[in-house]
C-alpha cells in the first residue's frame, strides 16, 4: 500500500490541507491551542522543505461561540453570523501568532457560492492565492459565514476545500478530522470496525459506510468528505483524510506511510479548468431531463445536447446560466451552460432541427449546451 501512496506521491509542489472544527476545538470548547500549535508546527516544517501550502480552515463558529461565552449555536441566523464573525477574527489571531513563532505570515480569503458562481471572482480567487505564494504568505481560506446567504453556502469546508483544490490544481488535498479515517462501518458503534486504507474507485458501497458517520463539531461528516474525494478523483487530484491529532501526521502522509484513507484519483478524467468551474464553482439555476437517445449521445458520443432529446425542463433560468441535465430515471448526469432561456427550451424541447427552423427561424436552433460547456460525471 505504501509504494501506491508514494507512486501519487512523487512530485508534489502544491497542496491543500483542510482542517475541521473538531480538530480546532477542544473538548470543553473552544479553540484547542495545543493542537493549533502543533498543526502549525507541522505546516511550517513542509513549508521548509519548500512545498507551497494553502489552508482551508473551519472553527469560525466553535471559536466564536467560546468567545462569547455561549453554550451552543444561535439558532437566529444573523446572530451566527455575527458567532462566525467574532470567532474567524479569533481564530485568525491565533493562527497568526503561532505561524509568527516559526517566522511564517499569512493571509486572510474569505469565500462564499456566489463569488465562486461568477467566473471573474472565481478566477480572483485563484490569482490572490498564487500572489501569497509569491509572496511566501500562507493562504488561509475560509467560508464567508458572516456574509453566506443560508440557502446557497457551501456549509461544509470539505466540498470548498475540493473546489480550491481543483481552482489551483493542487497536487494533493488532505482533510485533517478528528477520525482516522473511512472505516468500514461506524467505529464509535462497532469495535471490529477497520480502517479503509486505500479506496479505489468511490461507488455506492463506499457512499452508504459514509452516510452514517458524522462528526461531533463541523458540519460534515464522512459524507461530505466521500463528496470532496468524488470531486477531487473528478479533478485528478489525490486526497487523504487523517486524523489531525496523530503525531507529525503530515509529514508522514506526504512519506507515503500508511496513515488514514488514501483516494485515488481517476486517471484519464482530468477536466479543463472552465469544465471544474461549471462542474463546481457555478450555482445551478434549473434542471432539464432527456431521453435515452441523448443520453447516450452526451454520456457516450461525448456530442452536444440538442433539443429533440429533451423531454422535461424545471425552473426559471436565463441564457448563460448553469443547469443540471437529469437522465429520464432521475439521474444527475451532466452540468452545463444552457445556450437558452428556460422559456425557449420549452418551445423547442422534443423538436428537431427542421421543425425548429420552420416554427421559430434560426435564433432557436443550435445545442441547448454545446460540448465543450457540458461537464458529464
Ligand atoms: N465555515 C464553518 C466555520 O468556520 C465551518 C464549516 C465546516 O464545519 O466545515 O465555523
Amino acid at each position: 500500500m505504501e509504494n501506491l501512496r508514494k507512486k501519487y506521491l512523487k512530485k508534489l509542489k502544491r497542496i491543500v490541507v483542510k482542517i475541521g472544527s473538531s480538530s480546532l476545538t477542544s473538548s470543553s470548547g473552544g479553540l484547542d491551542m495545543e493542537n493549533l500549535q502543533k498543526f502549525t508546527g507541522e505546516i511550517s516544517k513542509i513549508k521548509d522543505e519548500s512545498l507551497e501550502v494553502i489552508i482551508v480552515s473551519s472553527g469560525a463558529i466553535a471559536a466564536g461561540l467560546k468567545y462569547l461565552n455561549l453554550e451552543e449555536k444561535p439558532k437566529k441566523y444573523s446572530m451566527l453570523q455575527a458567532v462566525a464573525a467574532v470567532g474567524q477574527h479569533d481564530l485568525m489571531r491565533v493562527y497568526s501568532s503561532f505561524f509568527y513563532k516559526n517566522c511564517k505570515k499569512v493571509g486572510q480569503i474569505l469565500v462564499t457560492r456566489e463569488d465562486t458562481s461568477k467566473r471573474e471572482q472565481y478566477l480572483n480567487i485563484k490569482n490572490t492565492i498564487f500572489s501569497l505564494l509569491e509572496l511566501n504568505v500562507i493562504p488561509i481560506i475560509n467560508e464567508n459565514d458572516s456574509v453566506a446567504l443560508d440557502e446557497i453556502k457551501f456549509g461544509d469546508n470539505d466540498t470548498l476545500a475540493a473546489l480550491i483544490a481543483g481552482l489551483i490544481e493542487a497536487d494533493l488535498l488532505i482533510i485533517l478530522s478528528d477520525i482516522d479515517g473511512l472505516f468500514n462501518k461506524n467505529p464509535k458503534l462497532y469495535e471490529s470496525a477497520k480502517l479503509i486504507s486505500v479506496v479505489n474507485n468511490i461507488n455506492e458501497e463506499i457512499e452508504r459506510i459514509a452516510g452514517g458517520i458524522g462528526s461531533s463539531y463541523g458540519s460534515g461528516g464522512m459524507i461530505t468528505k466521500i463528496r470532496s474525494a468524488k470531486i477531487c478523483s473528478f479533478s485528478g487530484i489525490p486526497m487523504i483524510i487523517a486524523n489531525s491529532r496523530e503525531p507529525e501526521v503530515m509529514q508522514r502522509i506526504l512519506k507515503g506511510k500508511n496513515i488514514g484513507t488514501f483516494f485515488i484519483p481517476e486517471a484519464a478524467r482530468r477536466i479543463t479548468s472552465v469544465k471544474r468551474w461549471i462542474a463546481y464553482g457555478m450555482i445551478a439555476k434549473g434542471s432539464i431531463k432527456v431521453d435515452e437517445g441523448a443520453e447516450e449521445a452526451i454520456v457516450y458520443k461525448g456530442r452536444s445536447l440538442l433539443p429533440v432529446g429533451v423531454i422535461e425542463v424545471n425552473g426559471n433560468f436565463k441564457k448563460g446560466d448553469n443547469i443540471i441535465v437529469f437522465s429520464a430515471d432521475n439521474r444527475m448526469i451532466a452540468k452545463g451552460i444552457s445556450n437558452f432561456t428556460s422559456e425557449d427550451i420549452n418551445k423547442i424541447k422534443g423538436k428537431n432541427e427542421k421543425e425548429i427552423l420552420g416554427n421559430f427561424g434560426p435564433d432557436l436552433c443550435c445545442e441547448i449546451i454545446h460540448r465543450d460547456s457540458l461537464v458529464v460525471f
